[in-house]
């Protein structure tokens, strides 16, 4: 089972999810519109949306968020901030996305996962739960595991390494672990990892070294 399945069975953390249909009023439980001013596709109604919201308990619905590919981007930061909230409702869009005035009347945060379109805020809302759930208390086995992860110094991790020592591929090239990581001395461990974990960042992510 995944981390975040044991951590709700646990009662870490828990879910509902609300089917915004079911807060339509008509038999067709219509839920969208064409757009004013015309253009493509269908945006989902905000009387409708705001049904949805209000059959949440207020003491429940805590901080709104949007999921939307012009919110602010998902980071390891914000995501340590949002695992600060109580409660989270999350809007997931579908066609071209939600009238304006829901979201300028009900305050609520636009975030993206990345410089991409979906089709639905759905994908989006599950990777924004996984990466909160894993950093509540509890859920990581070890308390030192989201410490030394990617990110969360500004860095890139370094590169890990396990059984067999030794590795032979498939076109019979030998490669072995690292000899520092095999001798036991903390220090020098440390040492390497460090200055791995720079390199990769200076190599693949020089913009994170910039912030
Ligand atoms: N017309 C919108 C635009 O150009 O910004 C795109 C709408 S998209 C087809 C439908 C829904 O998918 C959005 O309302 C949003 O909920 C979700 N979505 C798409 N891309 C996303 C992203 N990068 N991050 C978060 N949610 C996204």
């Amino acid at each position: 089972m995944s981390l975040s399945g044991r951590a709700l069975e646990n009662g870490t953390w828990s879910y509902d999810a609300i089917n915004i249909r079911d807060h339509a009023h008509d038999k067709h439980q219509t839920v969208d519109d064409t757009p004013y001013g015309g253009g493509a596709g269908m945006v989902l109604r905000a009387d409708i949306l705001e049904n949805a919201l209000l059959s949440i308990p207020e003491s429940k619905r805590g901080k709104l968020i949007y999921m939307s590919p012009r919110g602010r981007v998902l980071d390891q930061c914000y995501v340590q901030k949002l695992t600060q909230e109580d409660n989270i409702t999350i809007l997931c869009g579908r066609y071209e996305g939600v009238d304006q005035r829901f979201l300028d009347a009900h305050k609520v945060e636009e975030v993206s996962i990345g410089d991409y379109v979906l089709s639905g805020g759905e994908p989006a809302a599950i990777i924004t739960m996984d990466a909160c759930i894993r950093l509540l208390d509890g859920v990581m086995g070890n308390a030192d595991t989201a410490g030394d992860e990617s990110f969360s110094n500004g860095l890139l991790e370094y590169p890990h390494y396990t059984k067999p020592a030794a590795w032979t591929d498939c076109d019979k090239k030998n490669h072995d672990v690292p000899d520092v990581l095999r001798g036991g001395n903390h220090a020098e461990i440390k040492e390497w990892r460090d200055a791995q974990s720079l390199a990769l960042t200076q190599d693949r992510r020089p913009d994170l070294l910039k912030k």
